[in-house]
């Protein structure tokens, strides 16, 4: 059983604070995300739960035990990096059965324990190679290998996969999540990557400039993003952003855009109360090709029309330069630089304020 408690934790380097109050739950055996920009504290985090950094303030629980002030070789983790740390003169055996000959354990049981961890990975073919007679896929395969053996009940990733192309990325993905549902321990994986984030997590943490913006499932950051930043984060292509003047005529409110002019429902109207300013979120897919919604309609000049076989978006400037992207089934023609006008699900509208960013909630 592994759960971690993380309260109030900072983490200063001189007179910088990298992470600012940090409060996080991570439960027994979830698979959790930390994703966010270059830069926003993600590898801190890891590094603290981790113990390879001290924690300036706040405090760090496993279970119900204080962990602050506990050694790394005493936390009962098991860490995987980007460079594999793989020692190039050992055979893959040798590199997964290293950590449990140090901790003196019998010959017969780390056989068994890195034979079947190396089946479990595909690597039973290759136990007698050497890291640079692997492929990258391979190598990250003996990397993870080297840390399911020691049977941790914290896995910590930080960027495992980047090292990758594409193609094997994604079927790397797949793997680690088959791993982890095998052996029973909470993961917390570190990327930069959204689509990553999305495909792996149970829940996700968005970070950004060391504060942890939003922590929820996939599908709760797509659909309820806190703030500004987190909507625009969160999906590919990016959640379109318009600044709105509200306007007020007797029963009805209406958004005034850089990209033209929306009616809210009276639910709507109720929601953003008295601003006379809001910020509007549009997904996509929330914007079509038809001639329908004479008065809900977006329009701009074309940027660029990506076809992507089943579908294409086509991203446009708004008046003001905001960019926006449609995603749409094939067909039309979409040239750049020429105007392009879409109707909007406006029941599908995000709503933040224009002075914090934050959503609108009901
Ligand atoms: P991420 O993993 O999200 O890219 P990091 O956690 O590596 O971000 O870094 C967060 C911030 O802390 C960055 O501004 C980085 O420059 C700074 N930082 C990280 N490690 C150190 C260090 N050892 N000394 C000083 N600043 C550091």
């Amino acid at each position: 059983m592994a759960r971690i408690h993380i309260s109030h934790v900072e983490k200063d380097y001189g007179a910088l604070t990298v992470l600012h109050d940090c409060n996080l739950d991570i439960h027994d055996n979830e698979f959790l995300v930390l994703v966010g920009p270059s830069g926003s504290g993600k590898t801190t985090l890891l590094r603290l739960i981790a113990g390879l950094e001290t924690i300036s303030r706040g405090d760090l629980y496993f279970d119900d035990q204080l962990v602050n002030d506990l050694d790394v070789s005493d936390r009962d983790i098991a860490m995987v990096f980007q460079n594999y740390g793989l020692y190039p003169h050992m055979s893959v055996y040798d590199n997964m059965a290293f950590g449990l000959r140090r901790r003196g354990l019998e010959k017969s049981v780390i056989d068994e324990k890195v034979r079947s961890t190396a089946d479990l990975l595909n690597l039973g073919d290759y136990l007698k190679r050497r890291p640079k007679q692997l492929s990258g896929g391979q190598r990250q395969r003996v990397a993870l290998g080297r840390a399911i053996v020691r049977d941790p009940e914290v896995f910590l990733l930080d960027e495992p996969l980047s090292n990758l192309d594409a193609q094997l990325r994604v079927q790397m993905r797949s793997e680690i999540l088959r791993v982890h549902r095998r052996v029973d321990a909470t993961a917390v994986y570190v990327t930069h990557d959204q689509v990553e984030a999305m495909t792996m997590g149970d829940r996700i943490v968005v970070m950004h400039e060391g504060r942890i913006q939003q922590v929820g499932t996939p599908e709760e950051l797509y659909d309820r993003p806190v703030n500004r930043f987190v909507a625009e984060f969160i999906g590919t292509p990016a959640m379109g952003i318009l600044k709105g003047e509200v306007e007020r005529e007797s029963q009805s409110v209406r958004v005034r855009t850089p990209a033209g002019t929306l009616p809210l429902s009276p639910e709507q109207a109720r929601l953003i109360g008295v601003r006379d300013r809001v910020i509007l979120g549009i997904r996509p897919e929330h914007l079509h090709a038809d001639e329908t919604g004479e008065d809900a309609r977006l329009s701009g000049a074309v940027d660029v029309a990506e076809m992507l076989g089943a579908e294409q978006v086509v991203h446009f400037f708004a008046a003001d330069e905001s960019r926006l992207s449609a995603r749409l089934p094939r067909g039309g023609h979409y040239r750049t630089g020429e105007a392009a006008s879409f109707s909007v699900d406006t029941s599908a509208l995000h709503f933040f304020d224009a002075a914090t960013e934050r959503r609108i909630h009901a």
